[in-house]
């Protein structure tokens, strides 16, 4: 029997989603097909097979879905107190808690990471529900001291900018819609969310399941589609004042010339290709495995996997000799298979281009030391890779210098310190980073020197809300969490009053 002909159960709940003829748009609270009438398949990556068909929405259904966030904006919805709207987060993270095995199901089968992965997300996405509740009720302007003569009192008041665009990539749409959905629900916003055409069913469900929790109608709407026509017609699209972003740094570039229409305010979270930082006095039992997670992790598809580890020669053999001992544990296969820790990646198109970035590796002079293959045998109608590591990387490769977003580990000896930290900067992403030393001082002095929105010491990818995290460079900008990244859901406006 091959994989793709299992029987992996998926629950009752998963099954009646899955089963619908055509997963249809939301707006204003309502399941609505694409105006034109169009639709798209989606793909279960770890099979090849059909696992849905999408309404493909167009510019007309953008516009009807920024009517109904407009109305919503200006309607009931503005009258919501900071306690009520932290009432509907707390209960939307009730409800989250209920349906997520759920939720999981649908995630694994449209996007192919495995439910012991999603499983483990659990904490961080009630994590974020969370401090979005908390946000809703310490939105606060400020009294100010002035100069003016007379009596003149001053302060600022914070109020929502208005209708959101969230556009959102296909690698952990479950999770990630949350940062865009959490704060325009505590903020007071509406928003039209365009999750990717290769990921949206896991943002549908929870579109209703918001609606279930009580959220009005046209608060939040769904517009599946295509990049360059709704994604496209949302970035450009005069009454939305701002956008969420978060994809390819090539796509950021097109969103920034469509949002000129309207100067439009953007969060920009682009790509990456971060330097993990291993130095010889590194604990190797921890340092191993948290830099082969750092990018074998999500089958490599997470925008600040940390692909160029950069290791002190004296410890190269060692190190590799290890990662490779440690990658014998990985198990790659079907997405609902509880044993599997790496799924597939997300479509033909991409495993295609993580296997040309092999082939370039290799024409490049770098040695590959494990991996380079397409998973054939049981799993050869999915997308699947083998991870794959290349060691005598030098960082003007092409493979230490783009994204490849895939199981790919480059292996970049140094010698000192204040090399690894020049590697780390020639590059021109920002995104993450990480230093693994017992030395504090040599961590600190990495953190310090590092140009990058994120860097872990002796970890990685531990991402907090209370924390954030961002980009620099072409990376982007805006934070994901903290204080600042409510801010950017809010403007500033100066009040002065003569009494
Ligand atoms: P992508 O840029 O191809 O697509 C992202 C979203 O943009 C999708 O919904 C897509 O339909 C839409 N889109 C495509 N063309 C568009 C256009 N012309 N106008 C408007 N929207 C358009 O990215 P992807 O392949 O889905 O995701 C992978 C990329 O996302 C990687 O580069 C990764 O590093 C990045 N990413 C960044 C972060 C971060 O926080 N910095 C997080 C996750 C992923």
């Amino acid at each position: 029997m091959t994989t793709s002909q299992q029987n992996f159960a998926l629950c009752e709940q998963a099954q009646v989603f899955l089963s619908r003829d055509v997963h249809q748009l939301v707006i204003d609270g309502q399941n609505v097909p694409a105006e034109s009438g169009q639709t798209l398949i989606t793909v279960n990556p770890s099979t090849g097979e059909t696992v849905a068909r999408l309404a493909a929405g167009d510019q007309a259904d953008v516009d009807r879905a920024v009517l109904a966030a407009r109305r919503a904006f200006n309607g009931p919805w503005s009258t919501w107190t900071p306690y009520e709207r932290q009432a509907l987060l707390t209960r939307i993270a009730q409800f989250l808690d209920e349906r997520f095995e759920e939720l999981i199901q649908i995630e694994a089968m449209d996007m192919g990471a495995p439910v012991s992965r999603l499983r483990s997300t659990k904490p961080a996405l009630m994590k974020m529900v969370s401090f979005f509740a908390s946000q809703a009720a310490n939105i606060a302007g400020e009294t100010l001291m002035n100069g003016i003569p007379g009596n003149v009192t001053t302060m600022t008041l914070k109020a929502p900018v208005g209708v959101i665009g969230g556009i959102i990539p296909w690698n952990g749409p479950l999770n990630s819609q949350f940062w865009i959905i959490g704060a325009v629900l505590a903020s007071g916003c509406t928003a039209v969310l365009k999750p990717s055409e290769d990921a949206s069913l896991s943002v549908l469900r929870v579109a209703e399941i918001l609606h279930e929790a009580g959220m009005p109608a046209g608060v939040i709407n769904v517009v599946t589609g295509l990049g360059k026509e709704a994604g496209h017609a949302l970035a450009a699209h005069p009454d939305v004042d701002r956008i969420a972003f978060t994809g390819s740094t090539q796509t950021g570039r097109s969103i920034i010339q469509a949002s000129t229409v309207n100067i439009k305010k953007l969060q920009l979270e682009l790509g990456g290709k971060s330097a993990d930082i291993v130095c010889s006095d590194a604990d190797l039992d921890k340092a191993v495995p948290g830099a082969a997670m750092g990018v074998f992790a999500n089958s490599g598809q997470i925008c600040f996997a940390g692909t160029r580890v950069l290791v002190q020669r004296p410890i190269v053999d060692e190190f590799t000799d290890r990662l490779l001992a440690f990658m014998d544990t990985l198990r790659v296969g079907h997405s609902l298979d509880a044993a599997v820790t790496l799924g597939p990646v997300i479509s033909q198109p991409q495993l295609d281009k993580v296997l040309s970035y092999i082939d370039i590796g290799r024409e490049e002079g770098a040695e590959l030391l494990r991996g380079g293959q397409r998973i054939g045998g049981e799993l050869e109608n999915g997308y699947f890779v083998q991870p794959s590591v290349f060691g005598g990387v030098t960082n003007k490769m092409r493979i230490a210098r783009e994204e490849i977003f895939g199981p790919v580990l480059s292996i970049l000896p140094f010698d000192d310190v204040d090399e690894a930290i020049a590697i780390a900067n020639d590059s021109e992403y920002g995104l993450g980073g990480a230093v693994w030393s017992q030395n504090l001082s040599t961590a600190l002095r990495v953190v310090h020197g590092v140009h990058t929105g994120t860097m872990w010491v002796n970890c990685y990818g531990y991402i907090d809300p209370l924390v954030g995290f961002g980009g620099t460079k072409l990376s982007g900008y805006g934070s994901k969490g903290s204080a600042a990244h409510m801010d950017t859901y809010l403007y500033t406006k100066s009040v002065y009053m003569q009494l």
